[in-house]
């Protein structure tokens, strides 16, 4: 029975991968494509890393794994939460794997914290609420966090894009891949272990921030640092070498991405505004909120955080305040969260939300509308309902209408929070390097890759196929799934659906601030 390496490269990019293999720089990589295959491979919509790692280890679309996001919206109310691990409502990989008695090491999967108690061990992603050096909480068994505690501390925040700042997280990049891939060689040599998983963030986000040096057509190029991206590729080919050298004979080696990458170009939508344009949306008079909005503005990043605790005590209070307290809800229809990574609207619903006001007999006509209105403005590519991208049980955890934003010359705009004012805007030189307010300068696109050391008859994947291909290599079955196997045959069982899943729990308040300053710090939030 054959063993699965399974090394997730967060946001690698079909085109990179295929220049620099072409150019003999990723060697590792283009050493499975010749003896294996190298496929495209679809994410979820939109293309998100949380959902996406979910559908990767679930098999399954986000309607049925009930994660779409770090966060969702409080039934009833005007506000959000923090999602973690137990809220996902189907078992992943481990899971399945762990009680078919199988040994599994999971190392940096996005959206596993808590850890889940498996047969081996288990070390949460970047997500992880751990603030202090004492916290053991993302490691599973706690026993072995001194050998990982790398994996944890090195990052830095992503918020405060200013003088001297690429320097800085260029370098560290490239340790942080050494420093990991070094945890996981000596786990994948010492540990017994039938399915090893690792996810390097590292390719998402020095393409988030490093794009505009890379590119010399974008919109926003800049000169400096032209290697950057493809340094992080090429070590992280070089990782990719070491693990599979360290996880020995008789190995199914798949490497993917959740989605791919693109440029953002100069443009910005301001959804809400566009909303309030069109009498969809009302403003809220500016109160308390605008003098926090404009205290926020002029407070340096480092005291934000402590000036969101001061304001509000609690962190998803804090973020749904930012998100909701301008909005004059009992005169809106529909709002947009305005998220740059997930543009979407939500209806204001009688019956279903507090101070709803579009009755339920005209919810379906009313979507139409909008998804008409909005498809007519040249900026957005499509907008679609909720039950037309998704499917399952958990849809309508899902905001009511997805969006998709056009391109211009292949570069994305960024959907930016809205204070009133035009719908459209463009970037001022200075606001080039993005961060706060200003995006940044590179994007997810809807097309990731997967390589597998073996060949397959497939031409192309979808991230619902990986649960699945490697449940047949190692010889489990599993529950029904969206994806189907690209190598052996899988064989479902109705009887492995049966999981029993933690009940969802919540974050204690340092945990929700440790998080909520976490995402920040990527950059997640405004
Ligand atoms: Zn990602």
């Amino acid at each position: 029975m054959s063993r699965f390496l399974l090394i997730g490269l967060d946001g690698a990019e079909p085109t990179l991968c295929e220049r620099w293999m072409n150019e003999g720089r990723l060697p590792a990589l283009a050493s499975l494509r010749d003896r294996g295959a190298y496929l495209p491979c679809a994410s979820v919509e939109p293309p998100v890393t949380f959902p996406a790692w979910c559908t990767c280890v679930t098999g399954m679309n986000p309607g049925r794994h009930g994660i779409f996001d770090f966060t969702e919206q409080v039934d009833g109310e005007y506000a959000i939460r923090f999602v973690n691990s137990t809220h996902r409502r189907a078992p992943a990989l481990w899971n399945i794997l762990s009680q078919a008695g199988k040994r599994v090491c999971v190392l940096g999967v996005p959206g596993t914290y808590p850890p889940e108690a498996v047969n081996g061990i288990m070390v949460a992603g970047f997500d992880s609420p751990v603030a202090t050096r004492i916290d053991r909480s993302f490691v599973e068994p706690p026993e072995i966090y001194d050998e990982v505690i790398a994996w944890r501390f090195a990052d830095f925040q992503e918020h405060d894009i200013g003088e001297g700042w690429h320097t800085m997280a260029h370098a560290k990049l490239l340790a942080k891949i050494d420093d990991k891939a070094e945890i996981a060689e000596r786990l994948l040599r010492r540990e017994p272990w039938d399915f090893f998983m690792v996810v390097f963030g590292e390719s998402d986000t020095v393409s988030h921030h490093f794009w505009s040096f890379h590119d010399p057509q974008s919109p926003r190029f800049r000169p400096g640092k032209e290697s950057a991206i493809r340094e992080v590729y090429e070590k992280l080919d070089h990782a990719v070498a070491r693990l599979i050298d360290a996880a020995g004979e008789e190995v199914v080696v798949g490497v993917c991405s959740d989605h791919g990458f693109g440029g953002a170009g100069t443009g910005v939508v301001h959804i809400n505004n566009w909303l309030a344009e069109n009498g969809y949306l009302t403003f809220a008079p500016a109160r308390g909120s605008m003098l926090k909005r404009a205290a926020l503005r002029f407070t340096p990043h480092a005291a934000r955080g402590a000036l969101f605790r001061a304001f509000e005590g609690l962190a998803a209070r804090a973020e749904s305040h930012s998100r909701y307290a301008g909005i004059d809800f009992a005169h809106t229809r529909a709002w947009s969260d305005e998220l740059n990574y997930f543009p979407s609207i939500r209806v204001n619903l009688a019956g279903r939300e507090q101070r709803g006001v579009v009755v339920p007999g005209e919810y379906d006509a009313f979507c139409a509308e909008l998804c008409e209105r909005l498809e007519s403005w040249d900026v957005i590519a499509c907008a679609r309902r909720r039950s037309d991208v998704y499917d399952g049980p958990f849809v309508e955890r899902a905001p009511d209408i997805i969006i998709e934003l056009a391109l211009e010359n292949s570069y994305s705009h960024s959907c930016i929070r809205s204070r009133g004012g035009p719908s459209f805007r463009r970037l001022q030189p200075d606001e080039y390097p993005g961060g706060k307010e200003r995006g940044m300068t590179g994007n997810h696109r809807p097309t990731g890759v997967l390589f597998l050391s073996r060949p397959t008859p497939c031409g192309a994947a979808r991230l619902e196929d990986l649960a699945p291909t490697v449940l047949a290599e190692l010889g489990v079955a599993g529950p029904p799934m969206d994806g189907t196997s690209l190598l052996s045959q899988y064989s479902e069982s109705e009887a492995a659906s049966g999981y029993a899943l933690a009940s969802a729990s919540v974050y204690s308040q340092a945990q929700e601030r440790a998080i909520e300053q976490r995402l920040r710090d990527l950059g997640y939030f405004e």
